[in-house]
């Protein structure tokens, strides 16, 4: 089973039977391959965090399939759903939500410590990450003191710290100026083709969306190729 993502059929409605019903998503259709990284565009509140949030288990569908790594999620127990989700998939937001007193490589140390990684492996993952994205030489230092491009590369690396096969994002670079985007465009980019990941990450910068594999746009409530 090569794919990493396949969603399909997929309405989200809020306040269903209500007279205010909104119809969010009308039938959103992907399949995302191992390691294929693809650009979700689509305009502010067309329904883009709300089609990330639901590939990543974190909401439900009102109707429609989702499957990761091949396995259906319908039916499952919230525990299991929950497993599923810190296994198989990295979160990365506009803001990079590190913890400020921990230094990066702690940042990204903790998520492996949790699941059970001996601190000298998580160590060593976690330099390795932060190899990849160019801050090997930040390790030691805290959040508030790494600007806001170095901070979003270590959001990246701490989504990845326990190997997931998916990483969802939600404009990443959304908040960066057109340079240090790039950056850390570029960052992300090494980090899923490093790491074999199925991405899909969401950008309003036509240029980033172009330069990786696929675009698809979210557009009434339904994606559409390109
Ligand atoms: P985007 O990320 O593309 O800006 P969102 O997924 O955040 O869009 O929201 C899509 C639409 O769904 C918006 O019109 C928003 O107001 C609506 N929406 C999101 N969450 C809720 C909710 N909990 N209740 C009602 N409407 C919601």
């Amino acid at each position: 089973m090569s794919n990493v993502l396949e969603l399909s059929g997929i309405t989200k409605s809020y306040n269903v039977g209500k007279p205010n019903e909104i119809n969010v998503l009308t039938g959103a259709e992907i399949t995302v391959e191992r390691g294929e990284v693809v650009a979700l565009v689509a305009p502010s509140g067309a329904g883009k965090s709300t089609l990330l949030h639901i590939a990543g288990l974190l909401d439900s569908a009102t109707t429609g399939t989702v499957k990761i790594a091949g396995q259906d999620v319908a039916g499952l127990s919230d525990r299991r759903r929950t497993a599923i989700r810190r296994a198989e998939v990295g979160f990365v937001y506009q803001f990079h939500h590190l913890l400020p007193e921990f230094s990066a490589m702690e940042n990204i140390v903790l998520p492996q410590l949790v699941d059970g990684v001996s601190q000298a492996k998580a160590e060593a993952r976690a330099m390795a990450l932060l190899e990849s994205v160019g801050l090997a030489a930040r390790a030691g230092h805290r959040p508030a003191e790494m600007s806001g491009g170095e901070q979003q590369r270590v959001a990246f690396c701490r989504a990845l710290a326990n190997a997931p096969k998916l990483l969802l994002a939600d404009e990443p670079t959304g908040n960066l100026d057109p340079e240090t985007a790039e950056v850390v465009f570029e960052g992300l980019m090494n980090l899923a083709r490093d790491e074999g990941l199925s991405a899909v990450i969401a950008t309003h910068n036509p240029e980033l969306a172009a330069r990786m594999d696929r675009v698809v746009r979210l557009e009434g409530g339904v994606l559409k190729q390109g």
